[in-house]
């Protein structure tokens, strides 16, 4: 079966709209609508609305990096899931930047995922340790928290459209880049699914998407995406350049093609 990739570009609190725009613009040339490879852009709320009517649909979906997990009230400054549905396939959830700097609890984070899903967004819900906790050796043990906690409010139906993300934070560029064994995160992919599979059966556990994120650029997309495992990345910098998005999005569709034996 041709494997199919899910490449998704965080562009975080960067660009302008206009930026944004142009960026879009340099992607759509530069890349074919493959069927093998899912791109996904996750700009800023404020550029969602035009990019929405930028893009082509054909190659291109849009997701959020982040929302709040109540549906409408007075809750000032925030955008509701409801508010997104329409307009984005995907929202980031439980990204580090967004537990370490805004204090995002596992709890906040399960209410944010039941939201996405309850109105028909996928969540990309991002897991992972930091330096300090693998030096301890903790990282086994702040997976099975951070996965168990945002899955727990789930139905095994619900489980299908979520997409998880092993973002370890000491690879993530801005927290110290450093590079990931592909070896290694083979094995943690592994350990995501089997805590999967204790909350959700096997069947479950081999269907779910889990992506790899961490300073993973043009030249070292292809080491992560070549594990069995891997469905595809989340990318952080080298997403804010088109040719390096663009060859990262090759390197994916080479894969597929290859492990189809083309
Ligand atoms: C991220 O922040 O999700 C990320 C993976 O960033 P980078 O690719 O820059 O490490």
């Amino acid at each position: 079966m041709t494997k199919e990739y899910l490449i998704a570009a965080n562009w975080k609190m960067n660009l302008t709209t206009h930026e944004a725009s142009i960026l879009v613009h340099h992607l759509e040339k530069s890349l074919k609508a493959y069927r093998d490879v899912e791109v996904v852009l996750a700009p800023s709320f404020v550029h969602l609305q035009p990019l929405h009517q930028q893009i082509d649909h054909r190659k291109f979906r849009l997701a959020a990096q982040n929302a709040y997990h109540k549906d409408s009230g007075a809750f000032t400054g925030e955008v509701s899931f409801t508010m997104l549905r329409h307009l984005v396939q995907y929202v980031i959830v439980g990204h580090s930047e967004r537990r370490l700097y805004f204090n995002e609890s596992l709890e906040l984070i399960r209410d944010k995922v039941a939201a996405a899903v309850r109105n028909d967004i996928s969540p990309i819900l991002c897991v992972g340790e930091t330096q300090q906790e693998r030096r301890l050796g903790e990282t086994k043990q702040v997976l099975h928290d951070q996965i168990t906690t945002a899955l727990s409010n789930l139905t095994s139906e619900d489980i299908e459209n979520v997409v998880i993300a092993y973002e370890p934070v000491w690879a993530i560029s801005t927290f110290g880049g450093e590079l990931a064994k592909p070896a290694d995160v083979q094995k943690e992919i592994n350990f995501i699914r089997s805590q999967v599979a204790e909350l959700y059966g096997k069947a479950a556990a081999e269907k779910i998407r889990v992506l790899y994120g961490g300073s993973v650029d043009q030249h070292t997309a292809r080491g992560y995406l070549e594990l069995k495992e891997c469905n595809g990345a989340l990318v952080g910098g080298a997403s804010l350049q088109h040719h390096k998005f663009t060859r990262i999005v090759e390197a994916a569709h080479a894969v597929a093609r290859e492990s189809h034996g083309q």
